[in-house]
């Protein structure tokens, strides 16, 4: 929704935008407009043949002075990004040296007689059809990479600037149609200071990044919110769910203020960071830290994070041609072990497909009508062992350094934990053979009650399981069959759903009596609105987003646990979902 009575793309006037805020927080600066689209191409005929394909040439060349500067700017990003990015940029450099993209363009500008911009058209399109009619989920995957070529090539023969999310300005607000899980990968969190998206919602993956870095964020927003103009000046209030172009002096001067108070807030909540998370009649509860990409440690010890509720391992397998190998894997997962200075890490294995794809994975991702309900996390890791395997090792390696917990994700039956405890078992003996360092004794082995079906027959899981991890993300995607990432049925996503709530309490309920831990580790853990009700009913450990960490503890410091049991009994007494929402929003210790 937009006001300010100025159509889009005007200067002068200001304009805001409403949306999903679902990373709070007051961010202001130039907006940086990501245009991923490859611009329309304009077709002529040419008589000078040799004189465009030298202005293609010369097109072929800025952008490959382009990529080696940004693999240059690259080497200066933290570790692993910057081997991605680096990874990313020799693919693209490969592609756009002698190659068939290249070579069928030429021929096509000498054939057609066209103008080189549509022969690159074509040649693009040729190839992805060539690329796609394979039917191979690996080179399916190479066609965004000859598509982002194609782009940059594009941009340079029109003369118009590449916006790319490897280049965004340091101090920039980052404004885009949406941002895949591996484009997360691509941001350096130290050069953007705020999001602003069409696509997401408040439980899908942009929106978990954009929490977990601390950025300000706003999704769902019109797609006019991209017309407006580069470094143009923009406010992402995160916090009401709307951005702001062009702000008036009086706008302007108001957020700033706000902004300043944020800061305040959050200095004197950081004095937290040392103080236990104990309610005031001295329940003690775990707070630990979800963790995406390894440069977050650091926050997440200053955050006084008790360790790693939750690894996602799939972000290693992210913007990369081919699987990480074992060692690479034990080379980041040792890192992040030795930094959380004894505090355990709980690794995850592979929880690729859905939304979360990665290239490397491709060749054994087979085509999905429904990729949501398709060959997803332990369902891919038991199909494809070997995957497993490797990543088992890696993990049982890293235990060696610091103690670690392993968590399947989207588990449905029994069986699937004892198969993957079958090959954890396996993997450890081997190491041993081998003469390789392993923990003393196997890791505690847990299951992520993330799908109705295991909520349901908790109990039969929880004989198998060391623990259990609550994903409420997918529990309530798949419950209330609401795509947790699309911002059209965004307002239906409802965490209080009575149906979830129940689904919860029977869990909890299951692990109280075989006497197994719990946690909950989606995105429902990190609100402190919900933090008197899941207490209420047995949670005693949370992991989250570290920028949350703070803000639950707070919560909890205030909370009495007899105080969070009768509002959870009065609050699983109802089916009114109003009601329900009425009652915890409005809770007060
Ligand atoms: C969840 O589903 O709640 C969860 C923690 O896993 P992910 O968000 O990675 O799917
Ligand atoms: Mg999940």
């Amino acid at each position: 929704m937009t006001t300010g009575g100025a159509g889009a793309g005007n200067t002068g006037v200001e304009r805001i935008f409403t949306g999903l805020g679902v990373s709070s927080g007051i961010a202001i600066g130039p907006a940086y407009i990501v245009q991923l689209d490859r611009p329309k191409a304009p077709v002529f005929s040419i008589t000078d043949v040799e004189g465009e394909q030298a202005r293609f040439a010369a097109a072929v060349d800025e952008v490959r002075i382009d990529l080696e500067a940004l693999k240059d700017s690259a080497a200066a990003l933290p570790d692993t990004a910057a081997e991605e990015i680096t990874l990313l940029l020799e693919a693209h450099l490969a592609m756009i040296s002698g190659s068939r993209l290249i070579r069928f363009a030429l021929k096509k500008i000498a054939d057609d007689k066209c103008n080189a911009e549509a022969a690159l058209d074509h040649a693009v399109r040729d190839i992805a059809d060539q690329f796609r009619a394979l039917k191979d989920n690996y080179i399916a995957a190479r066609i965004d990479d000859v598509e982002a070529v194609g782009n940059r090539l594009m941009r340079a023969l029109l003369k118009l600037p590449y916006m790319a999310l490897d280049s965004v300005p340091v101090g920039g607000i980052v404004l885009a149609k949406e941002i895949s899980p591996a484009d997360t990968a691509l941001l350096d969190p130290r050069r953007f200071i705020g999001l602003g998206t069409v696509h997401g919602g408040a439980a899908g993956h942009t929106a978990i990044m954009a929490r977990s870095l601390g950025l300000p964020a706003v999704l769902g927003l019109d797609p006019a919110a991209l017309e407006g103009h580069q470094g143009e000046m923009l406010i992402v209030d995160g916090t009401g769910g709307r951005i702001i172009l062009n702000p008036a002096a009086e706008t302007l001067r108001d957020y700033e203020a706000r902004r300043t108070a944020a800061e305040a807030a959050r200095t004197a909540l950081a004095k937290l960071a040392t103080a236990p998370a104990v309610t005031t009649d001295g329940t003690e509860v775990i707070l630990r830290a979800n963790l995406e990409i390894p440069r977050e440690v650091d926050a997440i010890l200053a955050a006084g994070g008790q360790g790693i509720g939750l690894f996602r391992t799939e972000f290693l397998y992210m913007n990369r041609a081919t699987l990480p190998t074992e060692d690479e894997q034990f080379e980041a997962m040792a890192g992040v072990v030795r930094a959380m200075q004894g505090a355990p890490v709980t690794f995850r294995t592979l929880d690729i497909g859905g939304d979360k794809l990665a290239k490397s994975v491709g060749e054994y991702l087979g085509e999905s009508v429904n990729p949501a309900l398709g060959l997803r996390a332990i369902r891919l890791s038991l199909k494809e062992p070997h995957l497993l395997r490797a990543q088992m090792r890696a993990i049982l390696r890293a235990g060696a350094l610091g103690p670690i917990r392993i968590l399947l994700p989207m588990v449905t039956t029994a069986d699937e934990v004892e198969q993957s405890r079958k090959i954890m078992r396996e993997s450890y003996k081997e190491l041993q053979k081998q003469g390789v360092q392993v923990p003393p004794q196997l890791p505690p082995l847990g299951t992520m009650i993330e799908i109705p079906a295991a909520a349901l027959s908790a109990d039969s899981l929880a004989a198998v399981s060391d623990f259990f991890a609550l994903g409420t993300n997918d529990l309530i995607q798949y419950t209330v069959a609401i795509d947790r990432g699309d911002d059209q049925v965004a307002a239906l996503y409802n965490p209080l759903n009575p149906a979830v709530l129940r689904l919860i309490e029977f869990t909890i309920e299951a692990a109280r009596r075989t006497g197994i831990p719990i946690c909950i580790c989606g995105e429902m853990g990190a609100d402190p609105r919900y933090t008197p009700l899941l207490l209420g009913l047995g949670i005693r450990e949370f992991s989250m987003g570290f920028s949350s960490l703070l803000r639950v503890k707070e919560r909890i410091r205030q909370l009495s646990l007899t105080g969070a049991e009768e509002h959870a009994a009065e609050v699983m007494n109802q089916y009114e979902p109003q009601r329900i929402t009425d009652l915890v929003h409005r809770y007060t210790p």
